[in-house]
């Protein structure tokens, strides 16, 4: 099943690559996004039908606030933020592989609580500013990103990715 990105404003903002057609976000984001490169890109994306606006019934955003109502994140959390949430608990629940874009913190601790995949823009190297590097524990040879196994073929210790700088 294709993965449904579900995106906050941030993903706009720094630069996430909407590749598929399966990205998702909320009206409310709209408003947030007011950067002249984000907001074309973001209106690029919807006109070429790779962004669709959802909106979410009531009885979704009452059962996310019902779910974190015990953590303190849910005082920090701004109207949009919760529909995004809600967003991504609806698309789940109906059956969807879903996966949310943020680099807000508060919403990505939300998320975590509810047991809900994300990522970052910035976290994740997605915006090419870093890249990743696999590396050997015991040798320190260095392999492709896509070298498959998990360990060295030289002396069989464990590979670990490493994140390295790119552009400088
Ligand atoms: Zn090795």
């Amino acid at each position: 099943m294709e993965i449904c990105y579900v995106l906050d404003a941030s993903a706009f903002i720094n630069g996430f690559q909407l590749e598929s057609k399966n990205n998702f976000t909320v009206p409310e984001i709209t408003s947030e996004i007011k950067d002249f490169e984000s907001r074309l890109k973001f209106d690029a994306a919807l006109d070429e039908g790779r962004l669709t606006i959802r909106d979410v019934p009531e009885k979704y955003i009452k059962s996310v606030e019902g779910i974190i109502s015990k953590s303190g994140d849910v005082l920090r959390l701004s109207l949009p933020d919760k529909k995004l949430i809600s967003l991504a608990y609806m698309m789940s629940d109906e059956g969807n592989d879903v996966k949310v874009i943020s680099d807000d913190y508060t919403i990505q601790n939300t998320l975590k609580i509810m047991n809900i995949p994300y990522s970052g823009v910035i976290t994740e190297g997605i915006k090419g500013v870093y890249n990743w590097k696999k590396v050997c524990e015991g040798c320190k040879k260095e392999y492709d990103d896509d070298y498959p196994f998990d360990d060295c073929e030289i002396c069989g210790s464990k590979i670990f990715k490493k994140r390295i700088k790119v552009n400088e």
